[in-house]
């Protein structure tokens, strides 16, 4: 199976037919499990982590399908899924860390990976460093001896900026640290952040995964120890399970993947190429253009392609405002990855909350849309941008 790539892992691994040999995986819509004697309760509380199961907020054989897919489909030993993506990245962070840690984590975050980080950790006496996540002579100056792990985006949210994977990780590993990477943006099909020396990888699955707007979820990856011994305990007591419905919907998503990827990342360097030079654009940013400033390390870590997400800059909040209004296909809202072609104004929703000089210093800048791209045809996505763009 191992043979297999990620495009046939993505369909067929860790499927677990019942007595009943059905096809399409089965929901296992169950908070417990039973046991035959009181001999194997006790048992099979003595072996929480393997696959006996015992409670649903420890592990459920629909998540557990899903769970074995994902770590297949990433190259990772094991994984727990969670009932969202922030569940993840809080779950990887929390776990592993503690009073007196110190953490180095690149600026360009998630909003809400941003108040983890910022506000979070630090109440609970985690010390966290700063950097601009696209200089690695910044990161090398923020890392110390002592620090316990590195936190960033690969590619971040929503201005796209890229992360030197190899070159962080090797700065992190040369002083023990644990690199924990947010890959939503990479997808699983186009990054190989664990051969690039990630440790951790964390999924908002609500995404590319799901893909179709159904459903949060997420998933932690890694080595099994990790997964086992410090993952596991904590979201197991604390509560963060993903829903056997919801696993099932993952797994459903996880079939086509692959094939959705592509094709929206042919869509976006579509709309991209179209849309570069604009005379009512200030910017067109996509890692899959050269005018993009790590294009060429965008390509060679994630297999040559750019990705579903780009942004454009219309200039100012009224002109971006314009043509978000305007458009008839795309629509607004904060989702990304979803089958339907999905725009939203960081500047005003998802990162509202930033003071204006930390959006300037992300790239958030007034007239900013974010854009991901969905399944429709690329042309009438190119077509509906141009007419409201000629608008403004
Ligand atoms: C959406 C997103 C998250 C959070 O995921 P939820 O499933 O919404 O909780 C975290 N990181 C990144 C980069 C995201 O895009």
């Amino acid at each position: 199976m191992s043979e297999w790539s990620k495009r046939t892992k993505a369909v067929h691994h860790g499927v677990r037919r019942s007595q009943y040999g059905e096809v399409s995986e089965a929901i296992f819509l169950t908070q417990g499990f039973v046991y035959d004697t009181a001999e194997d309760a006790e048992a099979r509380f003595l072996q929480s982590g393997d696959d006996e199961f015992i409670y649903a907020r420890y592990g459920n054989p629909t998540v557990r399908m899903f769970e074995d897919r994902m770590a297949a489909l990433e190259g990772a030993e094991d994984g727990f899924a969670t009932a969202s993506g922030m569940a993840a990245v809080n779950g990887a962070l929390m776990s592993m860390l503690k009073a007196g840690d110190h953490v180095v984590s690149s600026r360009a975050l998630f909003g809400s990976c941003l108040y983890i980080l910022e506000d979070v950790l630090q109440r609970f006496g985690v010390e966290v460093s700063f950097v601009d996540g696209t200089d690695l002579a910044q990161w090398k100056a923020a890392i110390r001896p002592d620090t316990k792990a590195v936190f960033f985006e690969s590619i971040s949210n929503p201005a796209l900026e890229v992360i030197d994977v190899r070159g962080v990780c090797d700065l992190a590993h040369a002083v023990g640290a644990t690199v924990i990477c947010d890959n939503v943006f990479a997808t699983p099909v186009w990054s190989d952040a664990l051969a690039q020396g990630v440790d951790v990888v964390v999924y908002s699955t609500t995404k590319h995964i799901d893909g179709q707007g159904r459903a949060l979820g997420g998933i932690i990856l890694g080595t099994q120890e990790f997964i086992r011994k410090t993952v596991e305990p904590y979201l197991k007591h604390t509560g963060a399970a993903m829903s056997p419905f919801t696993a099932w919907m993952m797994l459903k998503g996880l079939e086509t993947l692959d094939m959705r990827v592509r094709a929206q990342t042919d869509g976006a360097l579509a709309l991209a190429q179209a849309l570069e030079g604009h005379e009512k654009l200030a910017r067109v940013i996509y890692p899959g253009l050269p005018s993009h400033p790590q294009h060429n390390l965008a390509l060679s870590q994630m297999n040559g392609q750019g990705g579903t997400m780009l942004a454009i800059d219309c200039g100012s909040k009224e002109a971006s405002y314009k043509v978000l209004n305007a458009l008839d296909i795309f629509t607004i809202s904060n989702n990304l990855g979803d089958a339907k072609s999905i725009v939203t104004p960081p500047a005003t929703t998802t990162h509202q909350r930033l003071p204006d000089d930390q959006k300037a210093a992300l790239g958030i800048t007034p007239g900013l849309i974010r854009i991901s791209v969905g399944l429709e045809d690329p042309a009438d996505l190119i077509a509906d941008m141009r007419a409201a763009l000629a608008g403004v």
